[in-house]
């Protein structure tokens, strides 16, 4: 049974964050035991690897299913890591337990499944070993909260969850959206909850992994899930995100760990500019709303005049001007946009019920019905 302690890998500083660390994929015994052995030369104690791969168009490197078993069997009993796993069916369940396995996870596209989280909750019942729950592959925090009700309910005392981004469909510089206001929220509504990040699903690329690293470490994360290969570019799967241990000890060195809530002075600065941030938002609410209720005169306007709510015109020129104008203020200008959008759809909401109100005070034109 893993413990805290032993989860954690003391860097250099006195803050203790959890590394997992290994290849996407157990690919090969040797593979597999020569990046467990390096990783552990560097200290790290807990080993991931794919057995059975979650591939999004069939065709590619399924992983080395039930026959990868024994050689995570095999780092174990080198190296005396912990060793994990995905799992992502009943029987991969039974078969990760029958081989020692440590500790299990659950992938993204599992968890955006209930039925599959239920099935799996209902095979693991009665055998209280660690699961890491991804998040969802959908930017929904519902979704990863249910799977993670489902897991407990079934016993599971140490639950941890992982952060691993979003699908998206735009071109963004990372492979997954991170959003890291859903997992912020989790972690607001269940301070408990240990949140790890996966930097390697969240960039997609080896050379932005310190990047996103730093910013969980910022955002008081508990630890990290990377992806580490002894060959990254020969990997099987998710070549372009590998790192090799080397790397990962040089970007876990670079990690600037805060400390929260230690220092008071930064504490109480930090208190300073949350407290400017709450009363510019209450300030941004109170516009909102005087905005509002001159659009709601436009929309009595509009409704005496007979004229068409929207007008197309009039909102390209809005969305120009103010992305233009955001953009002298350091907003860029898919930021501004996306806010006058909804701003727009929220006055023509308003703007709409206007219109289908039967009788109404009419202040423009001194109170007509
Ligand atoms: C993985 O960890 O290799 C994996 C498939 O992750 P995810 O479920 O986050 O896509
Ligand atoms: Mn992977």
């Amino acid at each position: 049974m893993l413990n805290p302690d032993q989860l954690s890998i003391k860097g250099n500083r006195e803050n203790s964050k959890i590394i997992i660390a290994g290849p996407c994929s157990a690919e090969t015994e040797i593979q597999t035991l020569e990046t467990a052995r390096e990783l552990s030369r560097i200290g790290i104690k807990i080993f991931r690897a794919g057995i059975w791969k979650p591939r999004t168009r069939p065709g590619n490197y399924e992983g080395a299913k039930t026959a990868g078993l024994p050689w995570l069997k095999r780092v174990k009993e080198e190296t005396g890591m912990f060793v994990c796993t995905e799992v992502a069916t009943p029987m991969h369940i039974y078969e990760a337990l029958k081989y020692g396995i440590d500790a299990l996870w659950l992938g993204a596209r599992t968890t955006a499944n209930p039925f599959a989280v239920q099935e799996l909750a209902d095979a693991i019942k009665g055998v209280d070993i660690p699961i890491f729950i991804k998040n969802p592959i959908n930017p929904d925090l519902e979704l990863w909260i249910g799977a993670v009700e489902r897991i407990r309910s079934a016993g599971i005392t140490q639950l941890a969850v992982i952060h691993r981004g979003f699908s998206t469909y735009r071109k963004y510089k990372y492979r997954n959206d991170p959003h890291w206001q859903l997992p912020l929220e989790l972690k607001r509504r269940y301070p408990e909850l240990t949140i790890l990040s996966d930097p390697s699903h969240i960039s997609g690329r080896r050379s932005l992994i310190s990047e996103v690293s730093q910013q969980a470490m910022d955002l008081d994360f508990d630890g990290l899930m990377v992806e580490t290969h002894i060959n990254p570019d020969e990997a099987l799967s998710d070549a372009r995100q590998q790192v090799t241990p080397d790397r990962l000890r040089e970007i876990l060195e670079s990690l600037i760990i805060r400390k929260p809530g230690k220092s008071i002075e930064n504490h109480l600065t930090l208190e300073k500019l949350r407290s400017e941030i709450d009363q510019m938002d209450s300030e941004l609410l109170e516009l909102l709303g005087k905005r509002m209720s001159v659009s709601d005169k436009m929309g009595i306007y509009k409704k005496e005049n007979n004229l068409t709510i929207f007008q197309p015109q009039r909102y390209s020129k809005i969305m120009n001007e103010r992305s233009k104008e955001g953009l002298t203020k350091g907003l860029s200008s898919e930021f501004t946009e996306k806010i006058f959008k909804s701003i727009h759809e929220e006055s023509i909401r308003h703007q709409k019920n206007i219109m289908t109100e039967k009788t109404r005070d009419l202040p423009l034109t001194g109170g007509k019905k």
